[in-house]
């Protein structure tokens, strides 16, 4: 067991932050709580290309980076530290390309290479109006007519909606009458879908949004994964994502940490520096305690995965817990501030109002414990 980062990945992370630094920080700070435009977001995810961040899930005969899921994560935690919108935008990037480069060779090999260079964003839709964590129960409908696909219905919380040029939907497929489960099937912006931009507390920088398909005709031959086998894929793929959104969390709450424990060194009450205070130290000394343990987990995780380990009861223990202990982090580096940390002048109220949302994503704390207790007991709780 090693803990130290290998030569290769302490230089990739050293150069990653120097570029973090001097290319995502600006533009962080700039567009905080202000939407950045499709044609912005491309050419940041542009930028982000060489240091496999974007395509890191994919091989390199696919023409990824092939990249080992630590290294990964390590710099998902670094970008979301410095740009948790910008980080969300690129996750998405991560996640489709990897299902695309699952994909059958038509697609794949249609798509593949422009999300490689960056062209093309695309778009991952489950989640619907009527509920996120029953996945089995979702409603949109894809109809088999012929040699197309028609598509009815409303996806919503799609991160990176509004920029995409295609959405890889998770459907209910229909043949005459007959209920087929669910399939993942690809839906091009020019087969005809609507999508609109929902206005968050947090996160408003990138775009979540609702998509809205209204008979959306798709070639059958872009199916990705037949009913009713794409449930299965979608919760395998979610498995090696979830320690990365864990990383995320913790990367905005090692942001408000350094933040909390700068404010400390500054601010002083009763004749000196907040920091000397007993109390203080000890929400610093707890929160510092929490980020360790929380990204032990998560790159344990992920060793897992790239060990070619099942890291579905690691995945869900680390996704729950890096990001509930994330949102106490960032709660005490708003504590310690005191009034300020409520106040638009100090980043910690960003960060408290962003890392909140990655206890839903990828699974909610409560789901993820219901995999957890079907693990342990063999009983479904859901
Ligand atoms: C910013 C953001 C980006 C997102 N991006 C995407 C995306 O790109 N693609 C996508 O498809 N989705 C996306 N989502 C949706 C996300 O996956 C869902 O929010 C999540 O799955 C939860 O679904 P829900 O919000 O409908 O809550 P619900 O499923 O309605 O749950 C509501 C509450 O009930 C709890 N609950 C549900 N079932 C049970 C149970 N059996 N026992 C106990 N408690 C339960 C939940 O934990 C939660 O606390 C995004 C969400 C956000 C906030």
């Amino acid at each position: 067991m090693n803990f130290s980062y290998t030569e290769e990945q302490q230089l990739l992370i050293d150069s990653f932050n120097r570029f973090l630094d001097a290319e995502i920080k600006p533009i962080a700070h700039q567009y905080r709580d202000k939407y950045i435009d499709k044609e912005l977001a491309v050419e940041l995810q542009k930028k982000l290309i060489p240091f496999g961040i974007v395509n890191g899930f994919v091989s390199e005969a696919d023409g990824g980076m092939g990249l080992d899921l630590v290294s990964y994560g390590l710099m998902m935690h670094d970008l979301a530290k410095a740009s948790p919108d910008i980080c969300i935008t690129t996750q998405i990037m991560g996640i489709t390309s990897k299902l695309m480069a699952g994909a059958p060779e038509n697609i794949k090999s249609k798509y593949l290479p422009e999300m490689m260079a960056g062209d093309i964003l695309g778009c991952v839709g489950m989640s619907e109006p009527s509920g996120g964590s029953d996945v089995a129960s979702l409603q949109v409908k894809a109809k088999k007519a012929g040699d197309v696909y028609l598509i009815n219905g409303e996806k919503t919380w799609i991160s990176s909606g509004g920029y995409s040029d295609f959405i890889l939907l998770l459907a209910r497929f229909v043949e005459g009458d007959d209920d087929q489960g669910l399939g993942l099937i690809l839906v091009e912006r020019d087969d005809g879908y609507e999508t609109s931009n929902l206005n968050k507390t947090a996160l408003n920088s990138q775009s979540t949004a609702q998509v809205f398909f209204s008979d959306t005709k798709v070639p059958a031959h872009r199916v990705m994964v037949p009913a009713p086998k794409a449930m299965a894929h979608m919760m395998k793929l979610l498995s090696s994502s979830r320690p990365i959104v864990a990383l995320m969390s913790l990367g905005i709450a090692q942001a408000a940490f350094d933040e909390a424990l700068a404010f400390a060194g500054e601010r002083k009450q009763f004749g000196s520096a907040i920091a000397g205070k007993q109390l203080i130290q000890a929400k610093l000394a707890e929160m510092r305690t929490k980020l360790e343990a929380g990204k032990l987990m998560a790159l344990k995780s992920l060793d897992m995965i790239d060990r070619g380990e099942d890291p579905q009861l690691q995945a869900a223990m680390s996704k729950w817990y890096g990001t509930e202990l994330a949102c106490e982090i960032v709660a005490d580096a708003v504590q310690i501030h005191g009034g300020s940390g409520i106040t638009k002048e100090y980043p910690v109220e960003y960060y408290s109002r962003a890392v909140k949302v990655f206890s839903f994503t990828e699974g909610t704390t409560e789901v993820q414990k219901l995999i957890i207790g079907r693990q342990l007991t063999g009983l479904s709780a859901f």
